[in-house]
């Protein structure tokens, strides 16, 4: 028996940092949206009681590390499960690239072990779990349009944004999110307004979801990494109607209405940058 399934990438919106718990985790408020670029999984019964996975990618860890693996690991033991499942990952988004990859595959192999294994959760017990393997899990378990608060992981559907065309853009570096947060001064953050950014979305203005993108851990990654501001200044300069950097980074999305303009954006970026993608936002959610 086998089960395959999507998991797509998101991108923030809107990414806010609040202040530092006595926990070590940082209190978040996040814009989340679901975008068509998704690693592929598929996943197979095995009778033997073992969890193995298969990445694509070599240096995607296939053991333990891997968010999948402890996705499956976290099921089977605290529902006794007897059997076993071997994973196989066609990575499609980019590792370490604040697109949440691994979170979404982890959330993917929630899904899909639910019904391989018949474990009849609901959607939400799968996103409570979920977040015990990482905050951004929760929500990748539904999918859509989400503000994220707590850590991350408290999820509330928020309606979708129009349709439009994603450019996502990454150098070729990756970013560790926890040196991010290191590097965070709380004193000096330019705030984004996410309820400008919820009403923009709930009335359906474009223009004014553009114009009120936001996230505070730009600049720090601009600071450790100005290759990636170059890439927002020419993804501005191309004539995206929007840009931002997604998560911790470093890879940047610019939104933008028409195909010719998403053309020249997408073809233009190609000459600095060899990681680029051409999507379409998916903010209704799928579950
Ligand atoms: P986020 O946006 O949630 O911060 P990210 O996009 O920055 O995530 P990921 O691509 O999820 O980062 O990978 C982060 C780390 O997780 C990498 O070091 C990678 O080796 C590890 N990892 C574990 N499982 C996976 C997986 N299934 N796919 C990709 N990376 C994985």
């Amino acid at each position: 028996m086998k089960i395959s399934l999507k998991a797509p990438a998101k991108i923030n919106l809107s990414l806010d940092v609040l202040h530092k718990r006595e926990d070590g985790f940082h209190e978040v408020e996040m814009i989340m949206t679901t975008v068509d670029l998704a690693d592929r999984i598929e996943l197979t019964l095995l009778e033997e009681n073992q969890i193995k996975v298969d990445v694509s990618e070599g240096f995607v860890p296939n053991d333990h590390r891997n968010l999948a693996y402890q996705a499956a690991k976290l099921l089977k033991d605290r529902f006794n499960v007897g059997k076993g499942v071997l994973i196989s990952i066609k990575k499609n988004i980019p590792v370490s690239a604040g697109l949440a990859g691994g979170s979404s595959d982890a959330a993917a192999t929630l899904r899909g072990l639910n019904e391989l294994w018949d474990l009849q959760l609901t959607i939400d017990e799968l996103a409570i779990l979920g977040a015990q393997i990482g905050s951004d899990v929760s929500f990748c378990v539904y999918g859509g349009t989400a503000l994220a608060t707590g850590r991350g992981e408290k999820i509330k559907h928020i309606s979708a944004p129009s349709p439009c065309w994603v450019i996502l853009a990454k150098p070729p570096i990756g970013v560790s999110t926890a040196e991010v947060y290191r590097n965070l001064k709380l004193d000096h953050l330019e705030h984004p307004n996410i309820n400008n950014m919820i009403s923009a979305i709930d009335n359906n203005d474009y223009q004014l979801i553009c114009s009120q993108l936001g996230n505070v851990l730009e600049s720090v990654t601009f600071k450790l990494y100005p290759q990636v501001q170059r890439i927002k200044e020419q993804m501005e300069r191309f004539g995206a109607d929007g840009v931002l950097m997604s998560g911790s980074g470093p890879t940047v999305f610019g939104l933008v209405k028409h195909e010719s303009r998403m053309l020249r954006v997408y073809n233009g970026l190609r000459g600095f940058c060899n990681d680029v993608h051409a999507v379409r936002l998916m903010g209704e959610r799928y579950y």
